[in-house]
């Protein structure tokens, strides 16, 4: 029971020197200049962000890593079946759940009730560190039972959960942020991981490029399944970053962004259109 106790702290270093180190170095090395975007952008984000996590600790019954606890403890799940030691269940976790959630992320693209709620997280007009955390409370509460379902199904052990948890988290503040690596090291980054420049293009308003790009941790998926796209056909420096139907200040307001997914929207400003 010692994962309990200890993986909030963990995750919690984890989370608040990457926001601070990515989010601080999107301000000085700066692709995007701040001048461009609306910065209460930072203050909505970070509230819903705060919203959310309150939310999830009210309302789970129990968090993955209880759950991936209960599961190793019972023998449950592929992985356990199979006696795998530790560090092949580490390893191998790490890679299916991120195989899962980028698979996850492209049905969430392409279903329209899903994309309602999924465009809460692309309507930002902004493209850093704060992008990253910015999601719709719904669908963070799906993606949980998704990992719930890995994780009995799998045998997905705490520690393993833990990792994941934080390595996916950790990823993508570092691949939203406001910066751009040096060309050829950011080349030699993106044949294994998901980069800032790669996953820019999957916040284009040019749709086939948000369409694209998929990927939040290992970048080999997208190149595996053919949704890969090296570079946009629009200039991302400028103000081609969101989606064509949410671009007032307005439209990133907390309250707005939790309504959004319930907002009927204009046929002509439907997804298909939002080239
Ligand atoms: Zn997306």
């Amino acid at each position: 029971m010692n994962w309990l106790a200890f993986e909030s702290y963990f995750r919690l270093g984890f989370f608040a020197s990457g926001l601070l180190v990515f989010w601080l170095a999107g301000l000085l090395f700066s692709f995007r200049s701040r001048a461009q975007v609306d910065t209460s952008r930072w203050f909505h984000n970070t509230v819903l962000t705060l919203f959310n996590s309150l939310l999830m600790r009210v309302l789970l019954p129990i968090s993955l890593v209880a759950l991936a606890d209960q599961v190793s403890e019972s023998k449950l799940g592929l992985m356990n079946w199979l006696g795998l030691g530790q560090v092949p269940n580490l390893l191998l976790s790490l890679v299916l759940l991120d195989c899962v959630i980028y698979f996850q992320h492209i049905v969430f693209h392409k279903v329209p009730w899903l994309w309602r709620l999924h465009r809460v997280h692309h309507s930002d007009i902004g493209f850093d560190t704060t992008t990253a955390l910015r999601f719709h409370p719904i669908e963070i509460g799906l993606s949980l039972v998704v990992k719930a379902f890995v994780i009995v199904a799998l045998g997905v052990s705490p520690a393993a959960i833990v990792v994941f948890e934080v390595l996916l988290n950790f990823s993508a503040m570092f691949n939203h942020a406001n910066f751009s690596l040096p060309k050829s090291f950011e080349n030699f980054l993106k044949v294994l991981i998901v980069t800032p420049d790669m996953h820019r293009i999957h916040h284009s308003v040019r749709q086939p490029e948000t369409d694209s790009n998929f990927g939040f941790c290992l970048s080999v998926w997208d190149r595996l399944f053919q949704t890969f796209t090296a570079r946009s056909a629009l200039d991302l420096q400028a103000d081609n970053i969101g989606l064509a139907e949410f671009r007032t200040a307005k439209d990133q307001q907390v309250h707005k962004l939790l309504m959004q997914p319930f907002q009927a929207l204009s046929p002509k400003s439907s997804k298909s259109d939002s080239v």
